[in-house]
């Protein structure tokens, strides 16, 4: 049987009734008993006191009339056996039998205390009698003598009667006390546990959900301000889900009409929410539960989720999912060790950035011959033309080249877009492929007044990397510090940094003001237009650089000071 607060309650209740009744049954009796052995004990002995004055002169031998009927009459009056003796113990007279009937009593340990002089009381069998009897002896004396004993006695079984009636009276009073308690128990049991009962089934009803739920306050002591607390803590719940309510609401609408696919992941990659874009692109209208490498049949996206779960570090990836290309990033929410996943259709935005890489290729192609053409005529009419136009199509021959490199830029551009991050890599001698590109330069250079340098460690290492990628990126770099420096040196370091080898060139030319330094890998990106332009810059140089140099997973800084000069410094991987 489930143990109840009330059966509890109650239970230790009767318990404590119970031993009290016990103990009352246990110990009042005995208590009792002693209480009225005393009191009858005293009662004869006062009687003894008093009978004493009218027995002694027949003990002296003054006495006349009956004795033995004095005592008789005496002995019935009072329900007491009295029994007279002298001092060598012979029986003078007895109240319940014939004292010439009875034996010496010398003996009877009452009244040899009584003869040496003591009074005495005691319980024991009546040898005369047969039966139990309490006995209480005086000593009569005359002239400093004991002369007899007197002694007077009843039956115990009188006294027992009378004790029985009395533990018969008092059962029955701690009987009623006990059920008068046991009833007070079970009402005092059940005001404790009824409203217990009722605050844990009001509690049960909060925990499904009712937030509806009032106790009432008609109560005293503790429970009606637990009931008060109880009321108030319902209604703070009722308002806190409200609130939570909305709020989800809130989210579920923005969720749900968001166009990019959200999911968010537990701890173990399981999809535990989702709104309808994410359902829509994996196609599959319930994958809360399922593993996440289970609905986005996708490994290089699941292995992404995975790391992030491990490195707990935001990540992102491109990769197509269900024949649409997607813009992935994986965030890590450390509040609930979760990851939200967020899928942005990136379809439209390829297609159009593949029309327009179509377009600039197509054009710079179509635009190439031509130019050439044009080129190529003005060479020919330069040495033939009148003085006077000459300057004209200098001009004409300046702008074709600059067409003719913006056109070959964009190519470039082009085909390392085209390859990706993908390079072929060859075994490249970074020493040799300097030291041409700077021939290349030499002229130029001595024209501008520019000493052109290269230092280079003994032991420079070759690199894992596309040659003609390395020429282009040295041949842009260069191009630019020669470009940009009117006197002064440009000097071109290799070496190894970090386990890497470091392509270095240093001008001393203008220098780039800090402000434009983290543009210029840009596209179409110049400091000053009108300059770039007359030098024949076409604005594609770095970002071809920077191109190049990622593709290697490589690194590229620029440190430059404003009329001081430049260093462009790449870092490649040897291997
Ligand atoms: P451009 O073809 O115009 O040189 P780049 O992409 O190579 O285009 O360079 C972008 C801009 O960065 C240039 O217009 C120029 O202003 C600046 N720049 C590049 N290299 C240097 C340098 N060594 N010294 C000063 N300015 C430079």
């Amino acid at each position: 049987m489930k143990k109840t607060l009330f059966l509890r309650v109650f239970l230790g209740y009767a318990a404590v009734i119970f031993l009290l009744a016990l103990a009352v049954m246990f110990f009042a009796p005995p208590q009792m008993r002693r209480h009225h052995i005393e009191e009858r004990a005293a009662g004869l002995e006062h009687m003894a006191l008093l009978l004493e004055g009218q027995v002694l002169p027949y003990l002296t031998g003054t006495g006349t009339g009956d004795l033995a009927g004095f005592v008789a009459s005496v002995g019935r009056k009072t329900a007491t056996r009295i029994t007279v003796i002298d001092a060598a113990g012979n029986v003078l007279a007895d109240s319940e039998k014939e004292a010439r009937d009875m034996e010496n009593h010398l003996y009877r340990p009452e009244l040899q205390a009584a003869l040496q002089g003591e009074k005495r009381m005691s319980i024991r069998q009546s040898s005369t009698l047969k039966q139990e009897m309490m006995y209480m002896s005086v000593p009569l004396e005359a002239g400093g003598k004991v002369v007899g004993a007197l002694r007077l006695s009843f039956f115990m079984k009188d006294l027992e009667a009378l004790l029985d009636a009395l533990r018969g009276d008092l059962l029955k009073i701690v009987g009623l006390v006990t059920l008068f308690a046991l009833a007070i128990a079970f009402f005092l049991s059940r005001s404790v546990s009824r409203p217990v009962r009722e605050f844990i089934g009001a509690s049960a009803r909060v925990s499904s959900g009712d937030f509806e739920v009032v106790v009432s306050t008609r109560r005293s002591g503790e429970f009606r301000d637990f009931a008060h607390g109880f009321n108030a803590m319902a209604g703070k719940l009722k308002a806190m889900f409200g609130e939570i309510r909305v709020q989800n609401e809130e989210i579920n609408g923005i969720l749900a009409s968001i166009r990019e696919g959200l999911c968010v992941l537990d701890k173990d990659l399981r999809v535990v929410l989702c709104n309808a874009s994410f359902r829509r692109i994996i196609r599959n209208d319930a994958p809360e539960g399922r593993y996440f490498w289970e609905v986005v049949r996708n490994s290089r996206l699941g292995d992404v989720v995975r790391k992030v779960r491990e490195s707990r570090a935001e990540a992102s990836e491109e990769t197509p999912v269900g024949g649409r290309d997607y813009f992935c990033n994986i965030a890590y929410l450390a509040a609930g060790d979760r990851l939200v996943v967020t899928l942005h259709d990136i379809t439209e935005f390829r297609a159009l950035e593949k029309i327009k890489k179509d377009f600039v290729v197509n054009v710079s192609h179509e635009l190439k011959t031509p130019l050439t053409a044009i080129k190529g005529f003005v060479e020919t009419m330069e040495p033939k033309a009148e003085e006077e136009n000459r300057p004209y199509l200098e001009i004409v021959r300046r702008n074709t080249d600059r067409l003719i490199a913006i056109v070959e830029d964009l190519l470039t551009l082009s085909q390392l877009e085209d390859r990706g991050m993908k390079v072929e890599r060859t075994e490249v001698h970074v020493r040799p492929l300097a030291e041409s590109i700077l021939g290349l330069f030499e002229k130029r250079a001595r024209e501008k007044g520019l000493t052109l340098t290269l230092e280079s460690s003994p032991d420079l290492p070759s690199i894992q990397a596309d040659p003609l990628q390395v020429e282009g990126l040295l041949l842009n770099l260069v191009d630019n510090a020669v470009k940009y420096t009117d006197k002064g040196r440009v000097t071109v370091r290799l070496g190894t940094r970090d386990g890497r080898l470091a392509i270095e060139v240093e001008d001393t030319g203008l220098g780039i003001d800090s402000v434009h330094v983290p543009h210029i890998f840009e596209r179409f990106y110049v400091v000053d237009k009108s300059r770039s332009k007359k030098l024949g810059g076409t604005g594609l140089g770095l970002s071809i650089v920077k191109h190049i140099v990622l593709a290697h997973q490589g690194t590229v800084t620029v440190k430059s000071r404003l009329t001081e000069g430049t260093t462009v410094t790449v870092l490649l991987p040897i291997a």
